[in-house]
């Protein structure tokens, strides 16, 4: 079967010249995804599974698609003040703070947004989106390609991706977004809902209706909270 699989693929890319593929990488995908499954149950391997391999194995890293935090990140901090990210070391579970005009993005108690920004922060720097001019590691803003992305996601609500209204009031400080999507775990309605039985932040919204929302919180605990429309 594997001798047959091999001339498959040969044939399959052999006449395109290997721009993409190399032949001695197409046959080790081959080999490889062939002797993990064939032990397991040979006749469910097929040629899609095999070609998506080959596939995940040629292909370059993807493209930065951003999460919530990291898009939150990026126009808050296109919004901001002082155009500054600060990460400061601290003596907590995420052990730093990320901070945007001297605020802090995470609540104090909720250590698991601190780790999600922390860790935001870590991949913004990856794609380069964040700089650290002086390299300390701490003071970062936003690269041109940073900016970019603000400008793409600026006004649309990291969770749900509809439109965002400025809720702010004050001219003279950077504006205030809100989703107002009653579904978006994100929307100012679920801002404070809190899971009863852990106290973390809902992660998705499972049901809704005029009085009443309900959720599954980050640990997957269901609750239901009464309609808080102010
Ligand atoms: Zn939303
Ligand atoms: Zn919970």
């Amino acid at each position: 079967m594997l001798g047959k699989l091999v001339e498959f693929f040969k044939g399959l890319f052999g006449g395109k010249g290997g721009t993409q593929l190399g032949s001695g990488n197409v046959s080790t995908s081959v080999a490889r995804s062939v002797t993990v499954t064939a032990g397991r149950d040979a006749q469910h391997v097929t040629v899609a599974d095999i070609v998506n391999n080959i596939t995940h194995a040629a292909v370059p890293p993807p493209a930065f698609e951003p999460r919530p935090d990291e898009a939150e990140i990026l126009t808050r901090l296109a919004d901001s003040r002082d155009k500054t990210l600060l990460l400061v070391r601290l003596d907590s579970v995420a052990g730093f703070a990320v901070l945007i005009d001297a605020k802090e993005l995470a609540g104090p108690r909720d250590a698991e947004a601190g780790l999600r920004y922390v860790e935001a922060v870590g991949r913004l720097r990856e794609h380069k989106l964040l700089v650290d001019h002086a390299g300390d590691g701490q003071v970062f803003h936003l690269s041109a390609e940073g900016r970019e992305w603000a400008r793409k996601l600026r006004g649309k609500c990291p969770e749900c991706g509809r439109p965002t209204a400025n809720v702010g009031d004050d001219p003279a400080r950077p504006p205030v977004w809100e989703c107002g999507n009653a579904r978006c775990v994100r929307s100012r309605w679920h801002r404070d809902a809190r899971c009863p039985t852990c106290g973390k932040r809902p992660s998705v919204v499972t049901d809704g209706g005029v009085n009443f929302t309900s959720f599954l919180c980050e640990d997957g605990h269901p609750f239901t909270t009464s309609s808080s429309k102010s």
